[in-house]
């Protein structure tokens, strides 16, 4: 759906025409079937479910739902490959397989990054210019770590762990496939993946690509499906390793079922990330780190920067910048190149959104939203902030995975530590200032797992990723996620 170039006005006067990504170039079939044993099959009880593009409520395709019988078929097809030629497979030759399916998704980049959009409602630039891009990044290094394994872990002999289940959520589709499949194919396992419910189209895609690249069958299977299907993987005896990236409150059942059993487990979670702006810094950029750091990619990043804590004497100043900043956000078509904030990812989570509004207005706090148009059909959500928070307000403590800012005051270093380390998440923090060593200095005393200075949600296949207390454990990414996935 393209907003009309009337309504793109803003305070400011500027008009965009609309600037649309091309559909033409995308190959979407209308069903898919589960990718088992490298071949794809139709599910043993012959369900489907709708995967729907949420900025239209329009069905994309049918998405095979996989039973229980489903997953043992996939785990044993994982196991068999594993078995019969994954383990004596030369490492250099697994790098192989890594590069070419690394290059083979640069070559498609442009198809990937249409149908992440569209499937999950992301802004077409960040789908082009930060996931698809990065899912290549990770392929290609880990790639360059297979056959180096033991300078990875000098004086021990790093040894694959067999069947590999992974469950990912639906912010990152793509890129949380790759930096689950890339690490562990690098160190010899064998996979199976589920995406998530509602974003499962990119990695069939990518089924479709491993098929193509000649990865013996079985060593990537990927089934698609609900909750149940993710529980009946992590409860699979035959299961070596369970890398989950997603809530954290399935991260707890996950570690209670997992819990005196062999299996190796490593859990990314949720976030409710302190942004610390201290009246040293760069003001102007600051803001745009604010406004990365919350409203690009809907506000649905585990380690969005959803508190805001800014110096007191420099408050009204970055408050008013940032009001300016949200007036120019536009929200909209996830296709159009124009478009900054796309389209919420589903129905129950703008609900979950809007929920924790109203409950920010009723526990006192005041609101304020960006006065852009919105389409008439689909899921959205305005650039939204609060200020008047509290601590204890729900708004500050919970992870809403939207578009809301709560923003909070501070004088001293001593006073937004305390408050920053006030949560029971750690996965990610950000600093601004103008004094590297007051970064240093905060940065060590923040209990995150990740902490940016002077920028916001950067990643890169060679800096690790995870967090501390309920926010996980286990690293992702760089020489550390190899560990996960090595004995
Ligand atoms: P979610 O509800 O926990 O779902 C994540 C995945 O687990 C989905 O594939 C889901 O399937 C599946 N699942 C649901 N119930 C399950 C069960 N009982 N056993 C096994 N698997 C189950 O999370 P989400 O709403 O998709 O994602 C948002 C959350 O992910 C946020 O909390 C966010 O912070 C977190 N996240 C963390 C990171 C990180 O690196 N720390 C990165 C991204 C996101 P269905 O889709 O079919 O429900
Ligand atoms: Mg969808």
């Amino acid at each position: 759906m393209i907003v009309k170039t009337k309504e793109l006005k803003f305070s400011k006067g500027w008009v965009y025409a609309p600037a649309p990504e091309s559909k033409e170039h995308i190959q979407l079939k209308s069903r898919y079937e589960l990718f088992i044993g490298g071949k794809f099959v139709t599910p043993v009880n012959g369900k489907y479910f709708d995967t729907i593009n949420p900025s239209n409520e329009e069905k994309i395709a049918g998405i095979a739902e996989a039973s229980i019988e489903d997953v043992n078929r996939a785990v044993t097809s994982a196991r068999t490959a594993y078995e019969k030629y994954w383990k004596m497979t030369p490492a250099k030759e697994r790098g192989k397989y890594l590069f070419r399916i690394a290059r083979m998704i640069q070559e498609r980049a442009r198809e990937f990054a249409v149908i992440e959009s569209m499937d999950g409602g992301k802004p077409i630039r960040e789908s082009r210019d930060v996931d698809i891009p990065l899912v290549a990044a990770h392929f290609f290094y880990y790639a360059g770590w297979a056959d180096k394994l033991e300078y990875a872990f000098s004086n021990r002999k790093p040894r694959p762990l067999g069947v590999a289940g992974q469950i990912i959520p639906w912010n990152f589709p793509l890129l949380m496939a790759a930096w689950k499949i890339a690490p562990a194919l690098a160190c010899g396992n064998t996979v199976v993946l589920k995406p998530a419910e509602t974003t499962p189209l990119t990695a069939l895609k990518l089924a479709e690509l491993i098929q193509e690249s000649g990865l013996p069958d079985g060593v990537v299977n990927i089934i698609t499906g609900a909750g149940t299907t993710g529980a009946a993987l992590v409860n699979h005896p035959d299961v070596d390793k369970i890398a989950f990236t997603g809530s954290t409150d399935v991260g707890k059942i996950i570690q209670k079922a997992t819990a005196g059993t062999n299996k190796k487990v490593t859990l990314e979670l949720g976030g409710k990330a302190a942004n610390i702006i201290f009246d040293d810094a760069p003001i102007d950029q600051a803001v745009e780190g604010i406004v990365n750091g919350i409203y690009f990619n809907q506000g649905h990043v585990c380690c969005a920067g959803s508190r805001l804590f800014v110096q007191e004497n420099i408050y009204n100043t970055v408050l008013q910048k940032l009001k300016d900043r949200m007036e120019t956000l536009i929200v909209g078509d996830p296709l159009d190149k124009n478009t900054d904030i796309g389209a919420i990812n589903s129905k129950p989570q703008l609900e979950k959104i809007n929920y924790f509004i109203e409950e920010g207005k009723k526990e006192g706090a005041d609101m304020y939203q960006s006065s852009c148009p919105v389409p008439e059909k689909g899921y959205w959500c305005r650039p939204t902030l609060f200020t008047n928070v509290s601590q204890s307000h729900r708004i500050a403590k919970e992870e809403i995975f939207g578009p809301v800012l709560a923003i909070q005051t501070f004088r001293t270093v001593d006073e937004v530590i305390e408050k920053a380390n006030n949560t029971p998440y750690g996965l990610s923090a950000g600093v601004w200032s103008d004094k590297g060593s007051k970064v240093f200095d905060v940065g060590k005393k923040l209990r995150a797992g990740v902490i940016w200075a002077n920028t916001f949600n950067k990643f890169d296949p060679s800096s690790p990723f995870g967090g501390y207390k309920e926010s996980g454990f286990g690293r992702e990414g760089g020489v550390y996620g190899l560990e996960g996935y090595c004995k």
